[in-house]
């Protein structure tokens, strides 16, 4: 498979974006603190140019530092309107620089596309990223 460009938004539109993924590589689904309450569920756009904000009229963002972390990894965004998650972007070397983490969600996609996703449970909590949470079933 290879990347296509997808559309996605927020509920109301006042946060509209496109990005190039190839969904077929999968999405993660992780424990930590703010994806369990978020109920997070990202798709990775690799690079600083796979990632297009059309319209950031709404965008809100939130940070916060992992416990035993010196900083924030990643700035989370979302409508500041009608609350919903749209995306969030971060800096490391082995996701290629400057990354997007997209919320599925937020994907303009149909059930079946949606579906079709493969998806990683991830133990972030416990900084376990290799490992299948106790009970993926709970995220
Ligand atoms: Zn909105």
């Amino acid at each position: 498979m290879s990347a296509r460009t997808y559309t996605g938004s927020c509920h109301c539109g006042a946060i509209r974006f496109e990005a190039d993924l190839d969904l077929a590589e999968g999405s993660n689904r992780c424990n930590c603190s703010y994806c369990a309450k978020a109920r997070a569920w990202f798709a990775f756009a690799k690079g600083p140019d796979r990632f297009r904000l059309l319209d950031g009229t709404g965008v809100s963002e939130y940070r916060w530092t992992p416990p035993g972390d010196a900083e924030p990894h990643l700035t989370f965004t979302f409508c500041r309107t009608c609350g919903v998650r749209t995306f969030a972007r971060g800096n490391l070397e082995s996701l290629g620089g400057t990354f997007h983490a997209i919320s599925v969600p937020a994907l303009d996609l149909s059930d079946e596309q949606r579906a079709a996703i493969p998806v990683r449970y991830i133990n972030g909590r416990e900084r376990r990223y290799d490992e299948t949470p106790a009970h993926p079933e709970a995220i």
